[in-house]
């Protein structure tokens, strides 16, 4: 923060200009001392004193910014260093694309604006880091190994372009998910990141990293660091830099020592979506997801690679997706996947209004949009007993930490979850009425995938459990800059923005609804496979301008 304020006439003495200036400058001020109050000599010639001096009546006592020798400066004036490939966000889809790009021989400066990745935003503690940091580390939803033959991804596109109602790009999906199991491979066999494999029969190839997303997110840097890139934290990328052809041929960083341009071949942004930016998300998501979706993902991501790609012209595709999940109220647990959908999720006009065998994206997603956007997930004392349930209770030790509650009859429930008795009465019996016993999965199995209500089971038997209030966490956006098969951004004109790539949850909108439909891919997952198309084709181009 500055404050500038002339307390005195201007004076002319020994042809400096003086006057009494007021500076409070503050220590993320980049490039400045803190300084009280001064008087400040205004250079008369710009030769001769470059830049302001700050003096304290005739003596002079502090430089106020630092300077850069001439020959640094770009054509704007602004400090400036050379490289062949930048990369923005040191998230998986920056740390793989720039570790890509530098195992095919190109410089790779990847920037971001944290001190470290697992820095909390001031005035937050428990909202560490970046994305893949704060992620469970699941690399879920992969599909068998080797990949089944065309017809069964046609058929899930087909499916999940339905249900996106038609605003997915369906050549973008197969040219990417056909990567998705040797991209994963890859990491775990050739890279080896520890991962604990947590296959079922109906989910095979499930893994976790060991250290979940902390150890990825660190196991990455590491890799990239080995591959010859230079990490450079505390800087934030502001402006998209571009020749007056449209190419892209840098980029304009905010750095501790102030204003910086990195002149490069060209750029990758890696910098997530925008779900730390409020004004964004009432533009482009409404205000039951800017008010009802409590932020569970990072809140360092604002958007900011959107702001830039778009200053360049590029065209932002389903602005409006996002990935959401689960959460109890007290710490923001999910329990949908063993839980929820054997149960009844009850919004507070005491009303079903979402079929809970979906996906967790997709049911909490539409909670948003419930009366106060939360709601209760009610089961009886048999499901409560169902393995994979009781389970499931105890490892988030729901009942401990008093998050699970119980109640003997259904007036009870109705008093504890604020709603109209004679309501949830009626739900609940029009639920047990439509149930088919016959139709029951087996408990103790996972839940199998699609919209169809095949895990119900009569909530008939007292005392009834709840959770509540659950409700609707926002993990991060998925709309964004449309990307290429080569992950290059194109503009409103379908056409390639030379030397400019995306990546990770920035590049998701190719994607819509099928992100949260299908379940068949996850951020990390398509973040890593992004990122490695980018490094590659951004080191090819750069290599390809070299010559
Ligand atoms: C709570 C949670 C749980 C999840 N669990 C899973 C899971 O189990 N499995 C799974 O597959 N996916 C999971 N996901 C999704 C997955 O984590 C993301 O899709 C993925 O990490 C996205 O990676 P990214 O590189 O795009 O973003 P990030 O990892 O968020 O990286 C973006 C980086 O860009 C930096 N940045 C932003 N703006 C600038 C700027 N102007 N200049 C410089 N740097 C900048 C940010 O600081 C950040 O470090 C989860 C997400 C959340 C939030």
């Amino acid at each position: 923060m500055i404050f500038i304020v002339p307390m005195c006439p201007d004076s002319n003495r020994n042809g400096v200009k003086m006057s009494y200036n007021s500076f409070r400058l503050s220590d993320s001020n980049p490039g400045h001392e803190r300084v009280l109050i001064h008087m400040i000599s205004m250079p008369t010639s710009p030769k001769t004193r470059p830049l302001p001096r700050i003096i304290d009546k005739g003596k002079e006592i502090l430089m106020a910014t630092k300077t850069v020798p001439k020959s640094n400066w770009s054509k704007a004036g602004v400090a400036r260093t050379d490289t062949d490939v930048v990369v923005v966000g040191a998230g998986i889809g920056g740390y793989v694309a720039a570790a890509e790009a530098a195992a095919a021989g190109v410089g790779v400066i990847m920037l971001e604006k944290m001190k470290n990745v697992f820095e909390a935003p001031p005035g937050m503690t428990g909202a560490r880091g970046n994305d893949t940091a704060k992620s469970g580390g699941g690399w879920g939803g992969l599909f068998p190994y080797p990949f089944p033959e065309n017809s069964s991804m046609n058929r899930i596109i087909k499916a999940g372009m339905k249900d996106s109602r038609g605003r997915a790009f369906p050549e973008l999906c197969k040219a990417f998910w056909s990567r998705l199991n040797d991209d994963f491979f890859w990491l775990k066999d050739q890279l080896k990141l520890p991962l604990k494999d947590r296959s079922t029969a109906i989910r095979p190839h499930t893994y976790v990293t060991i250290g979940k997303g902390p150890k990825t997110a660190r196991f990455g840097l590491e890799y990239a660091k080995k591959k010859g890139v230079k990490i450079l934290y505390r800087h934030k990328a502001i402006k998209l830099l571009s020749d007056n052809y449209g190419k892209v041929i840098g980029i304009r960083v905010m750095t501790p020592k102030g204003l910086k341009d990195f002149m490069a071949k060209a750029v990758v942004l890696a910098t997530g979506g925008f779900q730390g930016n409020d004004e964004m998300k009432l533009r482009y998501l409404g205000n039951e997801l800017t008010v009802g979706a409590p932020l569970t993902g990072s809140p360092w991501n604002t958007g900011d690679g959107h702001l830039m790609a778009m200053e360049v012209g590029a065209k932002m595709v389903n602005m409006d997706s996002v990935h959401t999940r689960w959460c109890t109220g007290k710490r923001g647990i999910n329990p949908h996947r063993n839980i929820g959908v054997y149960g009844i999720y009850i919004n507070q006009s005491g009303q079903r209004y979402v079929d809970e065998a979906g996906a967790s994206n997709e049911t909490s997603l539409l909670t948003a949009y419930q009366p106060e956007s939360i709601c209760a997930l009610l089961i009886d004392e048999r499901i409560k007993n169902f393995k994979i349930v009781s389970d499931a209770i105890k490892t988030n030790r729901f009942e401990k930490n008093g998050e699970l509650m119980r109640a003997d009859t259904l007036e009870a429930v109705a008093r504890k979850i604020k709603v109209n008795v004679t309501v949830l009465k009626k739900t609940v019996q029009d639920f047990n009425a439509a149930v088919n016993p016959k139709k029951h999965t087996a408990p103790g199995a996972d839940p199998p995938k699609g919209m169809k209500r095949t895990t119900a089971y009569r909530i008939e038997k007292p005392p009834y459990y709840f959770l509540y209030p659950v409700f609707p966490g926002l993990n991060h956006t998925t709309g964004g800059p449309l990307i290429s098969a080569k992950c290059e951004v194109l503009n409103n004109d379908d056409q390639v923005i030379f030397g400019l790539y995306a990546v990770g949850a920035l590049a998701f909108g190719f994607m819509d609804g099928l992100y949260h439909i299908t379940e068949m891919v996850s951020g990390l997952e398509l973040s890593l496979t992004l990122g490695r198309v980018a490094g590659e084709q951004a080191a090819a181009y750069a290599h390809g301008r070299k010559a």
